[in-house]
């Protein structure tokens, strides 16, 4: 047997890092983070669903990621996944759309996703509602901006009651509960007010609209311990399944 060189020897170990069991080991890596959370929160682990956020990952990392056990996916471009659905349709996932369509999209989005978890404004809301239409009910979330620094996506706590109230008297949609994306920051910390906030602005609006809002959608890579700790249902999580993105989006 010839000795393998150590070009291919390099290659071999580049490949490793790049093969399936990367996504199975770094699901692995999470789980455990997402139990030790809950434990410190006196939660089970169960109650969180963790939603795989692919956006800019090629379909095969979503197949593995299917194969280790991920059954959420999370993408944020309506072209970007109509690209990739014929390659992954026949996994029995749940697509949630966690960006910002634009409103001419809006049938596209629901041709597409299960779950909208970024409704941010109201006639966003009636398009989605409008291209729901007979025999449809799309879950949604709404997304509430929660910092102070400019940022374009997001409904102000302020205008939280009238979109809200809004939602929920569209007939093909069903609202399920909030969703947050803090800046970003080095510091895990930095965002658990705000993951507070988000859980105290859900209790207030279940009392206001008389109205369960059980999901509420923050947390993601660095943050998400926070997130559970402070009352999340669903993490969002990219770079800590997949590795790091292609490109930003
Ligand atoms: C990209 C993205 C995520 C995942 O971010 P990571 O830091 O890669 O975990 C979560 N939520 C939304 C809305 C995103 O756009």
């Amino acid at each position: 047997m010839p000795q393998p060189t150590w070009a291919a020897l390099l290659l071999e170990s580049h490949n490793m890092e790049d093969a399936s069991s990367t996504v199975a080991e770094n699901l692995a890596r999470i789980r455990e983070r997402i139990e030790h959370a809950a434990q410190r929160a006196g939660r089970r682990a169960e109650e969180i669903t963790l939603v795989g956020v692919s956006k800019t990952f090629r379909a095969e990392r979503i197949r593995e990621a299917f194969d280790a056990g991920v059954r959420h996916f999370g993408e944020n471009r309506v072209q970007d996944f109509e690209a990739k659905l014929p390659l992954v349709q026949d996994l029995s996932a749940v697509w949630h759309f966690v960006g910002h369509p634009q409103r001419n999209k809006a049938a596209r989005t629901l041709a597409l996703f299960h779950t909208v978890d970024s409704v941010d404004n109201l006639p966003l809301a009636e398009k989605l509602d409008h291209a729901a239409g007979e025999g449809r009910r799309l879950p949604v979330l709404i997304e509430v901006r929660l910092d102070t620094a400019p940022k374009k996506s997001g409904c102000e706590p302020a205008d939280l009651p009238r979109l809200a109230e809004g939602v929920l008297l569209m007939t093909h949609l069903e609202l399920r509960g909030l969703m947050t994306v803090p800046p970003v920051s080095s510091d895990p910390e930095h965002a658990r007010p705000m993951f507070r906030r988000l859980r105290e602005l859900r209790d207030e609006m279940a009392t206001l609209l008389d109205w369960p809002l059980s999901e509420l959608s923050m947390g993601m890579s660095h943050d998400f311990e926070v997130a559970i700790e402070e009352g999340a249902t669903q993490i969002r999580v990219g770079t800590a399944l997949f590795g790091t993105r292609p490109d930003t989006h």
